[in-house]
């Protein structure tokens, strides 16, 4: 059956391309998904899913829920991300997209992470499981979701039960080659840390008056940069790395005006949870603080929150044996990795794994032209079907009947 799902996923390499480039084109940030979810949801009902979409899903009017019912078993749930950021791309002839016409058109926006290529993944998935189906058993959950970026959208998910009867939990991220020191492999198969963050809005509250007459106010300015001078002065923490990022500042409205609202919208991040929960109580100390030492107030408003990634290591370790003894296509590297950057697929990882699931967030390395997030980041589409077997492979590891139940449906074909 491995070898099955290996051809499979090597004949779908030119959808999965093509499914890639037309996503590429239609990029939308997190939450504005329509155009990106009509597509993925045209394409599920086509293989016959029962399909989901937006409220019931996330609260929002974007992300979706395929499943796929095999009968008894247990449930497997499969996450895919979606959005773009909020990047103007490279038109230039160097870029790849621009050059073979699927640059973007939304102007604006980007698959910069690429996630296009995470949704032509899902979706090859999605065509392999339905063929597989009667080998498999229990319930297929894919999910589509949105607003990845900002930490935003796994956390609405897992709010609605969506990962409270998970018994194993995939998810993934393509990748550059700098994760295997350059080397050759097609996918790492688990992380086992990642950037732990917490994206949040600090609002000043002061009183407005005439510039002349400063002593009648409360400047929103002053508690401001007092803020931003006192949180790049966390201290740095023995146990490991911290970060901390302000990414943008407004408030005030005219030289003669004593400055009444402000926002400051910053983030922050730790090598584990438990740095992250450091740098969050300091600098939400030091915004209160900063606006009472001026007669301001201050409101915290957290936008998005990630816990560090842990995958189940015996998961990992089954995924790494299944690639090496079963899959010849696939290059497997190591068995875990640290991901140098932030997921939110960890809220949906720990709540499958507080109710006894496994679950693992692997990486596929590929070459790439820039780092993700720039505006010429472009990856080689030759690892989409490689991340479709990969996928599929675990599940059907997961959740495959066993040969003898496989007599009764000798006769069809696959
Ligand atoms: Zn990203
Ligand atoms: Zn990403």
């Amino acid at each position: 059956m491995y070898s099955f799902i290996e051809k499979r996923a090597c004949e779908l390499a030119p959808v999965l391309t093509r499914h890639r480039r037309n996503l590429h084109q239609i990029p939308e940030t997190g939450w504005n998904e329509k155009e990106t979810c009509s597509y993925i949801a045209a394409e599920l009902r086509q293989l016959g899913y029962e399909v989901l979409l937006g409220g019931p899903v996330t609260g929002h009017e974007t992300g979706i829920i395929a499943s796929l019912s095999c009968g008894n078993g247990p449930v497997s749930v499969l996450r895919f991300d979606i959005d773009a950021l909020p990047t103007e791309e490279d038109s230039t002839h160097a870029h790849l997209p621009a050059r073979e016409h699927f640059c973007s058109r939304n102007p604006g926006a980007m698959h910069a992470c690429g996630h296009d290529g995470h949704i032509a993944i899902g979706l090859g998935c999605a065509r392999i499981f339905t063929e597989l189906s009667s080998r498999l058993s229990g319930t297929i959950r894919l999910i589509f979701q949105p607003a990845e970026e900002g930490c935003k959208g796994a956390g609405a998910i897992v709010e609605r039960g969506w990962l409270d009867d998970a018994s194993l939990f995939l998810a993934g991220h393509i990748v550059g080659r700098e994760y295997t020191g350059g080397g050759h492999a097609d996918v790492i198969p688990g992380v086992n840390a990642s950037l732990a963050t917490t994206k949040f809005d600090a609002i000043f509250s002061g009183h407005s008056c005439h510039g002349a007459a400063p002593e009648n106010g409360a400047s929103v300015i002053s508690a401001m940069a007092s803020a931003v001078l006192a949180l790049n002065g966390i201290p740095r923490h023995s146990e490991g790395a911290t970060f901390l990022n302000i990414g943008r500042i407004q408030g005030g409205q005219g030289r003669n005006i004593v400055a009444d609202r402000g926002l400051i919208e910053l983030e922050v991040r730790g090598t584990t949870t438990a740095l992250n929960q450091y740098m969050e109580d300091q600098a939400f100390r030091i915004i209160q603080e900063s606006a009472r030492m001026y007669g301001c107030e201050s409101e915290i408003q957290v936008i998005g929150r990630a816990p560090s990634l842990d995958s189940t290591p015996a998961l990992c370790g089954r995924i790494l044996s299944l690639c090496r003894d079963h899959l010849p296509s696939i290059q497997a590297f190591g068995t875990s990795a640290a991901f140098r950057a932030s997921e939110d697929a960890s809220l949906m990882l720990e709540r499958t794994k507080s109710h006894g699931g496994q679950g693992a967030f692997l990486l596929f390395p590929t070459d790439t032209t820039a780092p993700l997030h720039n505006s010429s980041y472009d990856f080689d589409e030759s690892i989409l079907p490689k991340a479709a077997t990969v996928f599929t492979a675990a599940v059907y590891q997961f959740c495959g009947r066993k040969p003898q139940a496989l007599s009764r449906h000798r006769s069809e074909s696959v």
